[in-house]
């Protein structure tokens, strides 16, 4: 990998480093973090997300426990279940896996977990919060995008930020994020005319669409920062003329690799950057709670 591929491992590990500190101390203090997640049915993307989240948690020190819920189980009685782990007080961190089987409410389980536990950030509490400038529990996958865009050393103050995707976890915190940096920031979603208008014009682009090959190198500022947040498996040949799959971002590498600045690969860009922000965003919620208990003990 040249130079201008951002690897997300080397972004990820002084995140890791101060992560693991705040453990120990905590631990120390008995405040140990605790990071319970949620597992309906059985998933095999939901497996390999749990089981870089047990190996991440051991290698920070954090407590991790999977819970596994049978396939079929009720809204009602999932909600119940996410409401003991609310006020489990050994229990700092709640997690959601997904995909979740499709006769169940995703968003509202979601928000069944209690904000002081919302270690993924998606809930409205969380969200909302970093309208008003608080990141400390933002959405782990926006946090983990724009600290690559700060790892590259760009000053971000009046920096032409492009964002593709306006999802409610992404795109749309990845802006306001940029937007308190004084970036000068364009989101685009399926309504946008003329794509590339946008993305030429950008110093910093930002791409989480989930469609292959969406951003090609005639569309992207020579010298750009560029971000690809997309997940897609695609099939590919093999040997013997079989197939098999791959996993690949939105931008097609080779020809944005040729003019950007620099460029996130996938897999190994943002995906272990965003790993990183679960653990912070874990000890955060931690330390949030200490501090609202601390304060209550001395009213
Ligand atoms: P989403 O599926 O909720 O929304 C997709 C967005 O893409 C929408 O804003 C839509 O308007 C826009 N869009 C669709 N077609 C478009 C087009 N032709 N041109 C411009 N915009 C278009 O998105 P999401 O949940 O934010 O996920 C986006 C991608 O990011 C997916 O591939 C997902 O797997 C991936 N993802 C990655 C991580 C990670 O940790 N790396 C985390 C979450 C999501």
């Amino acid at each position: 990998m040249s130079h201008k591929t951002v690897k997300g491992k080397e972004v990820a590990a002084p995140i890791i480093t101060r992560v693991k500190e705040k453990v120990e101390a905590l631990t120390d203090m008995g405040w140990k973090p605790h990071l319970a997640s949620i597992e309906i049915g059985s998933n095999p993307a939901a497996s390999l997300y749990i089981r870089n989240q047990r190996r991440i948690c051991a290698e920070v020190g954090i407590e991790f426990d999977n819970r596994q819920y049978p396939q079929d189980i009720t809204q009602p009685e999932m909600c119940a279940a996410i409401g003991a782990l609310n006020v489990d007080p050994r229990v700092t961190g709640v997690i959601l896996q997904r995909p979740v089987p499709p006769h169940l409410n995703l968003e509202q389980l979601q928000m069944a977990i209690h904000p002081s536990k919302d270690v993924e950030g998606m809930h409205p509490s969380n969200i909302g919060k970093v309208v008003y400038g608080d990141y400390i529990l933002g959405p782990c996958t926006s946090l983990a995008s724009v600290e690559i865009l700060r790892s590259t050393g760009l000053t971000l103050r009046g920096l032409e930020v492009v964002v593709i995707g306006h999802s409610e976890i992404v795109g749309k915190p990845i802006a306001l994020y940029l937007l308190a940096e004084l970036s000068t920031v364009t989101i685009c979603h399926h309504g946008t005319h003329n794509l590339a208008a946008h993305t030429r014009r950008a110093d910093a682009l930002f791409v989480a669409v989930g469609k292959p090959g969406l951003i090609t190198g005639d569309m992207v500022k020579p010298g750009a920062a560029v971000i690809d947040i997309g997940i897609n498996q695609i099939e590919v040949e093999a040997e013997q003329g079989n197939k098999k799959k791959k996993t690949v971002g939105d931008v097609d590498f080779e020809s944005v690799h040729e003019v950007a600045g620099w460029i996130t690969p996938v897999p190994g860009g943002v995906g272990p950057v965003t790993l990183a922000m679960l653990v912070r965003n874990t000890v955060a919620a931690v330390e949030r709670t200490k501090v609202e208990y601390e304060a209550a003990m001395l009213a």
